[in-house]
């Protein structure tokens, strides 16, 4: 009995003592994606279902497609009062929009609806159509609300004292606290042609690894290949020689309309607009298969030229 203890204790100390702490890996279904959570040490079921229950608020009040929701009722122009929460994420949103020069724009339901997005009801408006929708600036925080989840789960992970965890939020991922060995979290960049991973990015601690791909939702029609990310300046879908853009920084709701907005910019005008930032790492990979990192990455398992 006591030689079987012994190897249970030498077993647990080898692991990180996985054996006697609590954790959790729980799939589920929110703003529109597959979530999924996974959480070492404290109170990690009780930690995931609150996560759950968080995620599950936050659509509610932010789903652009729901008219009942809080952008529901801004869209039709409806008087609302906001909560200091509510207030600040607008106040953001608008912010970045500036900061991105409006690659990232958060006022673009109308444009998005009319490419059937919404209701996946595809097809090509005319051009006439895209300018009325344009002009209309109806919200949607659809390329920033899965980033602040992100970012709202790990503040919620650190109150309730948990040792890590990481969350995959549709394509989005979030770190929490640091493996017991020391090792990085390693986070793959999805092959859109394939699946497997492109390459590996190594991080530590609590970061946003948010991608932002055209091969995420697209159709095709009349022999092109129209995809989700729209150019706020044409309406279109922005053609700017990428397939996907990864931005990797401390607060989720950032990188995730950089990555957005990164998209929208291109190569050279995104790498510019990092070389003016300084709250963000990024990997661009172009439609001929390139791949860049800024030089603050730390990526692996593949070829690709540093921006310096
Ligand atoms: P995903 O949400 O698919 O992971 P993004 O974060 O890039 O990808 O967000 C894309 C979504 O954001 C679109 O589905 C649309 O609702 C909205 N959107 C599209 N183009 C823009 C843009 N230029 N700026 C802000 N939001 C956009
Ligand atoms: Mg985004």
């Amino acid at each position: 009995m006591k030689r079987l203890l012994c190897v249970i204790l030498i077993c647990a100390l080898l692991t990180g003592c996985s054996w006697f702490e609590q954790s959790a890996d729980v799939d589920f279904w929110c703003m529109d994606t597959y979530m999924n959570v996974k959480i070492w040490g404290g109170p990690a079921d009780s930690a995931a279902q609150e996560i759950q229950d968080m995620m599950n608020a936050l659509h509610t009040t932010w789903s652009a497609a729901n008219e009942q929701s809080l952008l529901g009722k801004l869209n039709v122009g409806m008087e609302v009062e906001l909560t200091e929460e509510e207030a600040t994420i607008l106040d953001r949103a608008e912010a970045l929009s500036l900061r991105t020069n409006g690659a990232f724009n958060p006022k673009m339901r109308a444009v998005s609806r009319a490419w059937g997005f919404y209701n996946l009801a595809y097809r090509v408006p005319e051009q006439a159509e895209i300018d009325a929708a344009l002009a209309q600036e109806q919200w949607d925080l659809g390329a920033a609300m899965k980033g602040y989840a992100g970012q709202k789960a790990a503040a919620l992970l650190e109150a309730m004292k948990v040792d890590r965890a990481i969350l995959s939020l549709g394509g989005n991922i979030q770190t929490f606290g640091d493996k017991p060995d020391g090792s990085a979290w390693q986070i793959a960049i999805q092959n859109p042609y394939g699946e497997d991973a492109l390459g590996i990015i190594s991080v530590y601690g609590t970061k946003s690894v948010i991608t932002s791909g055209s091969y995420q939702r697209f159709f095709e029609a009349n022999g092109q290949r129209y995809h989700h990310i729209l150019d706020p300046e044409t309406g279109y879908p922005a053609d700017s020689g990428l397939i996907s853009v990864t931005v990797i920084g401390t607060d989720g709701m950032t990188c995730d309309a950089l990555s957005t907005a990164l998209f929208v910019m291109g190569l050279e005008e995104g790498s510019d607009f990092w070389r003016q930032s300084d709250d963000f790492e990024a990997v661009f990979v172009t439609e001929d298969g390139r791949i860049y990192a800024t030089e603050g990455v730390s990526l692996s398992g593949c070829e690709f030229e540093v921006i310096r």
